[in-house]
């Protein structure tokens, strides 16, 4: 797929504000410091698309961009944990919840993880709640040049076999560089597949 066009369109508070449209949404959702923004900028090939919601105060709010005029790639705030007596319990703001719940323009959610780390429980947490939502995901495993490829590998591997333990369908993955540009042309077959398929059944 070939970006012709990407603009930041809005950002939206919550699920009501978001735009009215009839564009299918991509959404991209990670750790803070994870890769995003960096990857929003690598997939739609501007220096600093992502940056624009950069701006402090708006790390909260879901940011809106339009690609091609046919298709938005959504970018929503990061998840915490949040202490709750001597507990930790996984936390990200309600309009992420009510928008990855009942978005109903949302085609996908990709889930940034950090290639180079073995998997972090809040990662695993967090996929194990969207595993109960309607939508589908798949895992984009950032900054993969910061190490080797059988490195890399490996801790896909461990990734996807701690998945296992309760999703039994292994997720579509994609391993991805900013920096080099790997997985960008995978990124977007991907979303590219999932147009394609939508425009087949008409929806
Ligand atoms: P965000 O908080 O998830 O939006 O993360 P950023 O995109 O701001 O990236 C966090 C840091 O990681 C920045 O210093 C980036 O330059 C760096 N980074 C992000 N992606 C890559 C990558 O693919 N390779 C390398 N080497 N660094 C990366």
């Amino acid at each position: 797929m070939k970006i012709k066009s990407a603009e930041f369109e809005v950002s939206a508070p919550n699920l009501r504000g978001c735009p009215e449209w009839a564009l299918p949404e991509f959404a991209m959702i990670g750790r803070s410091n994870v890769g995003k923004s960096s990857l929003i900028n690598a997939l739609t090939e501007r220096r600093d698309l992502a940056k624009v919601s950069d701006t402090p105060g708006k790390t909260k709010l879901i940011n809106f961009f339009v690609i091609n005029r046919a298709w938005a790639l959504v970018d929503l705030p990061g998840y915490g944990y949040a202490e709750v007596g001597k507990q930790r319990r996984l936390e990200f703001n309600e309009a992420v919840a009510d928008f990855i719940g009942q978005r109903r323009q949302l085609q996908l959610v990709l889930v940034l993880i950090d290639s180079r780390l073995p998997p972090q429980r809040i990662d695993l947490d967090f996929l194990r709640w969207i595993g109960g939502c309607r939508v589908s995901y798949a895992l984009v495993f950032t900054k993969a040049d910061k190490q080797s490829a059988t490195r890399t590998q490996e801790n896909v591997n461990v990734f996807l076999r701690a998945v296992a333990e309760w999703q039994e369908v292994p997720p579509e993955f994609v391993v991805s560089s900013a920096k080099s540009g790997t997985g960008r042309a995978a990124v977007l077959a991907l979303i590219a597949g999932v147009l394609a398929k939508n425009n087949r059944s008409g929806a």
